[in-house]
């Protein structure tokens, strides 16, 4: 199920790519990046167990087992891989599926990846810690922002982050905005939306939660 955003609660499969170019340090998959315990958690994970190279074909099959419309591909930053996911996402869109990319915003889809998916853009603000120069690519979210249907997710915390979020919007000319509490269980999530969801609506912007883990709690592989 697409926990978060425009398409909350649809049924979907999820691809999930190794690798990120940014180092949040909340980050709610750091097993797909971070190798030397950066992040919150401190925990150095291993990519020779979380990492495994899989031929297009054989993602494709396992995913069609799944009978569901809309296929999820996150990561890390799955954009980092875009030149060797377009075949797959080729072949995903010509049976029919609708796909979805998650991407953190700083890297520039190619145009013929673009026409197949909707993009999920989720920029990261302050305080993710990292760098503004790492975080925010004008180029990357001035082409994403003019993409049709492109989303843009912001994780928050504080009505300081909305004023943040405010900033990028009007600097980007973004349309479409959701605002995510930032946490990973379900006292968390409810706290930081009591905060944010009033001054979100207010400013016309869209609010979302994070359904996966209201149902499942922060488990992998849901
Ligand atoms: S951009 Fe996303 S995947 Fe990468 S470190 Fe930040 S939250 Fe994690």
């Amino acid at each position: 199920m697409q926990g978060e955003g425009p398409s909350i609660g649809r049924r979907c499969a999820f691809v999930r790519l190794g690798g990120c170019n940014l180092s949040c340090r909340w980050c709610d998959t750091p097993y797909t990046w971070d190798w030397t315990g950066v992040g919150d958690s401190g925990v150095a994970y291993d990519p020779r167990s979380e990492l495994h190279a899989m031929p297009y074909p054989e993602i494709r099959d396992r995913l069609a087992a799944y009978n569901v419309p809309l296929i999820v591909i996150s990561g890390g930053e799955p954009l980092n891989q875009q030149t060797r996911l377009y075949p797959l996402v080729q072949e995903l869109h010509g049976s029919g599926h609708k796909i979805e990319i998650e991407t953190n915003g700083t890297i520039i889809p190619e145009p013929d990846l673009a026409d197949l998916v909707r993009f999920n853009v989720s920029p990261k603000l302050r305080h993710s810690g990292d760098p503004e120069s790492k975080r925010i690519v004008a180029r990357a979210l001035e082409v994403l922002a003019t993409l049709p249907g492109a989303a843009f997710k912001f994780v928050c915390r504080t009505l300081a982050d909305l004023d943040e979020v405010g900033a990028l919007v009007e600097r980007y000319g973004i349309g479409s905005v959701w605002v995510m509490p930032q946490g990973r269980n379900r006292g968390e999530l409810e706290q930081t939306l009591a905060v944010l969801s009033d001054a979100t609506i207010s400013r016309g912007w869209n609010l979302t939660t994070r359904l996966h883990i209201m149902v499942w709690g922060d488990r992998r592989g849901v």
